[in-house]
């Protein structure tokens, strides 16, 4: 990370200044330390553990800072805004705060609340979701009620019938009861025919409801930049997965990958740009997705490859094909028709049965992919199997 890029990204300027606030108050030095590219592998991997507590340190301290600064409660709203504004893990969420501070230099409660709202317009909110389900029960029970009014009056129908029967057997007069008969018919008729009309109606109303429910599903899975899967669908793949390679006695391997100085890239030619890096790489990664192997954006500018029947190193070597296939592609920015800089991603892989938690294996090959970073990056690392 370049120090030029940083200083172009007002939201760099807002955390450096925090940042060495924060430093002046609590009168540390600096956390952070350059990645040398010649230092020796051995230092560099005595200190990594050391440099993730002083970044994450250093998150604790700029998320306080901004909260301060802009005199925000310290609400769990709050916290989690200011937290996806630093860290860039909600693009939203950054460019609303950052057109609101271009704007006004600072923000109120009152604006995070009405940016929140905002993010949350078009998603499926666990409360839009409940209210469908909700019309869905009543629906249901609608349902269920009508065909109980259905079968009672079959059943009054039927034991009237039956008196009705009786009685004309012993009478030798049979025409009263066979009035009686018809009526007796005819209210049913009735009776059947307003039932099937609501039956009818209460099917159309379910049958749309069924529709937006698989809708709302699909948007809860789905990432509407890219198109993949998002982290709550891999999750659940993923469980799904490990169920069906244990079953089988097949290998299952999860592969981090993680676009190397994506921040640089937005900053130089813009989010728009981003975003189309974005798609482009998305969409060779998901080249390589079948029903063994699934892609999906994990958040941000990562994505997780899971496959099945392939080991770690075979999954490695899959991932390396696309490594390379996009590092040796040269994109042109289409907004200027300029060659962008090379793009390239860094991965690591895990052997995810190798774990008795598959949580485990995705740290596993989150700590390779954080080496492959540290080692130069545009590589793919393989995690060693003892945890
Ligand atoms: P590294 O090589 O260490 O991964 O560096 P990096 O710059 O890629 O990583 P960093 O985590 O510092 O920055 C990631 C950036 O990705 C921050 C955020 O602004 C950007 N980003 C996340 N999601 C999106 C998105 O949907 N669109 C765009 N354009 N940018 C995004
Ligand atoms: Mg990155
Ligand atoms: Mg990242």
């Amino acid at each position: 990370m370049t120090g030029a890029s940083s200083s172009a990204n007002p939201q760099h300027g807002l955390a450096d200044r925090l940042t060495r606030w924060a430093r002046g108050l609590s009168g540390k030095g600096e956390a952070e330390e350059e990645v040398d590219e010649t230092e020796p592998q051995r230092a560099r991997a005595g200190s990594s553990a050391h440099r993730e507590i002083n970044r994450r340190r250093k998150l604790y301290d700029e998320i306080g800072n901004f909260l301060f600064a802009h005199d925000l409660d310290l609400t769990p709203l709050n916290f989690g805004v200011a937290h996806d504004y630093l860290t860039g893990a909600q693009i939203g969420v950054e460019k609303a705060i950052r057109a609101v501070l271009a704007e006004r230099g600072t923000i109120s409660n009152g604006l995070v609340e009405e940016i929140v709202a905002e993010q949350r317009a078009d998603e499926v909110t666990p409360e839009a979701l409940s209210t469908m389900l909700a019309k869905v029960e009543e629906n249901l029970s609608e349902f269920t009620g009508l065909m109980t009014e259905s079968r009672n009056s079959a059943k009054d129908y039927g034991a009237a019938l039956q008196e009705e029967v009786k009685g004309l057997a012993a009478r030798a007069d049979n025409e009263p009861v066979l009035a009686r008969l018809v009526a007796l018919t005819r209210s049913m008729v009735e009776k059947t025919r307003q039932v099937e009309g609501q039956l009818r109606q209460n099917e159309k109303q379910t049958h749309a409801l069924r529709s937006s429910l698989a809708n709302a599903r699909r948007a809860a899975e789905h990432d509407h930049l890219t198109g993949l899967p998002n982290r709550r669908a891999f999750e659940g793949t993923l469980r799904e997965e490990v169920a069906l390679a244990q079953k089988e006695g097949q290998q299952l391997a999860v592969a981090f990958c993680d676009i190397d100085h994506f921040k640089v890239i937005n900053d130089t030619h813009g989010h728009d740009t981003g975003d189309r890096v974005l798609k482009f790489v998305a969409g060779l990664l998901a080249k390589a997705s079948n029903d063994q192997c699934h892609v999906a954006r994990h958040g941000g500018e990562e994505f997780v490859m899971l496959f099945r029947g392939k080991t770690a190193a075979e999954a490695c070597e899959a991932v390396d094909r696309v490594r390379q296939d996009l590092a040796t592609r040269s994109l042109v920015n289409r907004t200027n028709g300029e060659r962008m800089e090379r793009v390239s991603f860094s991965a690591g892989v895990s052997n995810v049965l190798a774990y008795d938690d598959p949580r485990a294996a995705l740290k596993a090959a989150d700590r390779a992919l954080y080496l492959a970073k540290e080692h130069g990056r545009n590589r793919v690392y393989l995690a060693a199997e003892v945890d």
